[in-house]
């Protein structure tokens, strides 16, 4: 068994001990020592990383009572290293464990619920619980967790003996036997916790809840602590200020200067859409009405509006109509006909031209490539009449 330092001081970060074995593996060393302030991924918490004898350490495992360091180079056996753990690494777990108690703790009172997973990961935290949470209840949760941190509320660690233990209401993912390992954070939670804590609420510094969704019948909800809060505030600040600036107002009124600015959209669009319809009509207008097939060409149209166009043409000639505009590379098209040999013509079309589509017999879409005179042409010899 290791003996596990981090248990007693999550403050300590430099400490000496003995190489009991190194082994060699597929993702480095695994090197043991007789006792470590590594800590070891598990209760949701990854494992610390740093430096030991000048290695690096990329992970920490625990497997039967040993701290599993597996580092980068091999430390021989019997030898006394130096190990040192990454700080800042450290304290943002612990900033973030903390935080995550203290609302768990306010959460499982007020809910009558269980914390039913836990993981902190690269970006954010995630907790589940099982019970449904309102998201209107957001702002009060994050007021009552921050209050903790505000009263500096301690976090006391404990190894109450078993008839202590018996007594004390703690929270715990599992059923524990034997010495059970308690975090008090003053009557804010009580819970069986292996994980590195801060000892005052204070050095939180905030918790904050930046995602809620149902899950799995329960709520799972995605939390920032610490600086890891001051980051997504930092982030999300400057977004809305790059926002307002766009739209001349403050940061804090974003929503209203969006709202504004999609209600001027809307009424651009229907006034767009009113102004094409002129002149589409305009333009059917002046279309014979006598079996004609025509060719029209006009950029800028949305696939919605070429079969529009061509529906209108056809309506007004009931011939043949061809709408084309250009697209990304070469040009889209809409083939309508009322003789129904819109899909003999793109074939015909696919022929000549590099072009792909399809459609039925009464109507053909697809991409186009090839000089506009020639696809002209090639349309002006089976008789259709250029309509501008
Ligand atoms: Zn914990």
């Amino acid at each position: 068994m290791t003996e596990k330092l981090y248990y007693y001081n999550a403050y300590r970060t430099v400490f000496e001990g003995i190489v009991r074995t190194c082994r060699k593996s597929r993702d480095g060393y695994h090197i043991v020592l007789n006792q470590t302030l590594f800590y070891p991924e598990g209760g949701g918490q990854p494992g610390d990383m740093g430096s030991l004898g000048g290695a690096a350490v990329l992970d920490v495992q625990e497997k039967d009572g040993e701290v599993i360091h597996v580092t980068d180079a091999p430390l021989e056996a019997g030898l006394q290293v130096k190990g040192e753990i990454d700080w800042a690494h450290r304290f943002d777990l612990m900033q973030n464990h903390s935080g995550e108690h203290i609302l768990s703790g306010i959460i499982c009172k007020k809910y009558g619920c269980d914390n039913v997973g836990f993981h902190m990961g690269r970006e954010r935290i995630i907790i589940d619980f099982n019970a449904q949470i309102p998201r209107e209840d957001v702002p009060w949760l994050e007021g009552e967790g921050n209050r903790a941190i505000w009263e500096n509320t301690p976090l006391e660690i404990s190894f109450p003996a078993q008839e202590q233990l018996e007594r004390l209401e703690y929270r715990s993912k599992l059923a524990l036997s034997g010495e059970v390992r308690i975090v008090q954070a003053g009557a804010y939670d009580c819970c069986a916790c292996c994980g590195t804590h801060v000892k005052l609420a204070g050095e939180i510094g905030m918790i904050k809840i930046v995602g809620i969704q149902n899950y799995k019948g329960g709520t799972r909800l995605e939390i920032l602590c610490g600086k890891r809060a001051l980051g997504y505030f930092q982030k999300i600040h400057e977004a809305a200020a790059q926002v307002g600036k766009a739209l001349s107002v403050q940061a804090e009124q974003i929503d209203g200067g969006v709202q504004k600015l999609f209600k001027e959209r809307d009424m651009l669009l229907q006034e767009g859409k009113k102004w094409k319809w002129e002149v589409f009509h305009h333009r059917i207008e002046k279309l014979p009405a006598d079996g004609e097939n025509i060719l029209i060409f006009e950029p800028g149209l949305s696939g919605k509006d070429m079969t529009s166009l061509a529906d209108m043409a056809l309506e007004k000639t009931g011939g043949r109509a061809m709408v084309m505009t250009m697209g990304e590379n070469g040009f889209s098209f809409v083939l309508v006909s009322r003789k129904m040999d819109a899909k003999a013509l793109a074939e015909e079309l696919k022929k000549a031209f590099d072009c792909k589509g399809g459609g039925k017999e009464g109507a053909v879409q697809g991409k186009l490539f090839g000089a506009k005179e020639e696809i002209f042409s090639f349309f002006e010899a089976r008789g259709f009449h250029f309509a501008g």
